[in-house]
């Protein structure tokens, strides 16, 4: 019985004539196997071999003029790590041999005993055993891999990372030239959310500032693009929409699919792995392995919608949907720090509806609930950048945060809000100065400093808004006055 079809090279390193010529005429009398023989004369000729040309097996002599031992050993496994080596000594030196075996020699071979099936025997057996060692290595590789991720996928909330992270080590690890994972909204629609190698397509963009919008928000963009957008993003083929892993062309796609408890799966993306070489043919195990690892992304963006929606709700007013106090303090504690650093002012405005008591007394609270809902639709009006922010500050009180706006720039704002609230003339029979609501707004401008707490930008703005109270209401009045 034939063991391998093709002649397997083989390359002996040995310098004693007689010894080649002895084991060219065994290997080329044993009958498991045909032989391509390349013999070295030294260890830097072995190298030299090992360099230029590829092998199936080296038999290396222990006694060389320029190496012996476990050196020599140690210095062509260097050369040769995925070969196995069969070293070659003499039965005056048995140890010798068995301390190759542990140093991570296939077999040793006694140089007086050789026989053609035992030659024949120790290179199938070293093939197939480091056949399975890399085998092994792979596995433990793969786990590896896998366990990375999943510790990334515990540790992280933020999904743009644990996404890209699965992309990055896909490639290291499979050694191919693109992993993608593209978000379907649609069969016909779908976009790239991360790419190993191009660095992540996600933009922060210029959003506004408000607690994340429930559990679809997870840090991807919002607005889904037709596919013809893709192509001209990226110079790849759009991944055909699969139900099921589809290995075509050197493409292969895994589909993501989200679980939410009491729901049918919903197909929320693709892992698609592309090599240049469009014969390439995928391993079942490849297969199997991205297989689970998607399942194990679709375990993290679970959670991270999870996490979304505990954050927004945590941080969003239940009632007119803005952010919470808790949001606003967390929000101008991140403002204060950022422009200490770099020296800018941040305004705050508060703002505070007048008689609202009497409001309440006079329509009732459901009718004041929903009034509070009106203005903070009004406040929501007057903000141009994406890095302001409105906020409830409490029951009828509101407040602006207006990072990087100077004095001027905030009494701008004041003022549009003045004009805006005039505009809507929301009825207000019980308030005692005007017919419609009116409202009273202190503000103050800082460049904050890092031995100061922004609890002062606050007490400053209340104390602004005592005074306009205290004036008469219905009317602003800046610190800086
Ligand atoms: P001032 O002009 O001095 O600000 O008087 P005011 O009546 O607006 O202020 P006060 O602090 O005396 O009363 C605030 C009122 O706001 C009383 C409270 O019931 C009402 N309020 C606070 N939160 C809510 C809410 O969520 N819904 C409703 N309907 N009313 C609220
Ligand atoms: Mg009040
Ligand atoms: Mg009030």
């Amino acid at each position: 019985m034939t063991f391998c079809q093709r002649r397997l090279q083989i390359l002996l390193i040995e310098d004693q004539q007689c010894q080649v010529e002895l084991l060219k005429i065994l290997l080329e009398s044993q009958s498991f196997f045909a032989v391509q023989l390349q013999v070295a004369r030294t260890l830097a000729q072995g190298i030299n071999r090992l360099q230029s040309g590829i092998f199936d097996t080296v038999l290396l002599d222990l006694f060389l003029p320029d190496g012996q031992g476990i050196p020599a050993l140690t210095t062509i496994q260097k050369f040769a790590p995925h070969i196995p080596i069969i070293v070659l000594t003499t039965a005056t030196d048995l140890n010798m041999g068995l301390a190759a075996l542990q140093k991570g020699a296939e077999d040793y071979l006694v140089k007086e005993y050789l026989r053609e099936s035992q030659i024949a025997k120790a290179i199938i057996y070293g093939l197939e055993r480091k056949k399975t060692k890399r085998q092994l290595q792979t596995q433990i590789e793969r786990e590896r891999l896998m366990g990375r991720i999943l510790e990334e996928i515990r540790q992280s909330l933020d999904l743009s990372v644990v996404l890209q992270t699965t992309v990055d080590e896909v490639r290291k690890f499979l050694q191919v030239d693109q992993v993608v994972i593209y978000r379907c909204y649609s069969p016909t629609t779908s976009r790239i959310l991360v790419a190993a190698p191009s660095s992540s397509l996600l933009t922060s963009g210029d959003r506004r500032h408000s607690p994340q919008r429930g559990p679809d928000s997870n840090g991807e963009p919002t607005e889904p693009i037709p596919c013809q957008t893709i192509n001209s993003l990226h110079p790849l083929p759009i991944a055909p929409i699969t139900l099921g892993p589809r290995a075509k062309d050197g493409v292969l796609i895994v589909p993501i699919w989200q679980k939410k408890p009491h729901q049918e799966d919903r197909l929320w993306g693709q892992l698609v792995v592309r090599v240049g070489d469009q014969q390439r043919s995928w391993l079942p195990w490849e297969i199997e392995f991205l297989c689970h690892l998607s399942s194990q992304v679709a375990i993290a963006i679970q959670q991270s919608a999870l996490f979304a929606q505990v954050h927004y709700l945590a941080n969003m007013d239940g009632l007119t949907g803005i952010g919470n106090r808790r949001y606003l303090d967390h929000f101008l504690e991140q403002q204060w720090q950022k422009l200490a650093k770099s020296h800018q002012y941040l305004s705050l405005v508060l703002c505070d509806i007048d008689f609202f008591k009497q409001y309440n007394d006079t329509y009732g609270h459901l009718q004041g609930d929903e009034c509070l809902k009106q203005v903070a639709k009004l406040m929501e009006r007057v903000i141009r950048r994406g890095t302001d922010l409105v906020a409830r500050y409490g029951g009828e009180e509101f407040a602006l945060v207006l990072p990087q706006t100077n004095h001027q720039g905030c009494q701008v704002l004041v003022a549009h809000l003045q004009t805006i609230f005039k505009q809507a003339q929301i009825p207000h029979r019980g308030s005692i100065i005007q017919p419609h609501l009116t409202l009273s707004i202190g503000s103050t401008t800082m460049v904050p400093s890092p031995n100061m707490v922004p609890t002062e930008l606050i007490d400053q703005a209340d104390r602004a808004l005592f005074k306009a109270k205290k004036a008469g209401r219905n009317r602003h009045f800046s610190f800086a006055d």
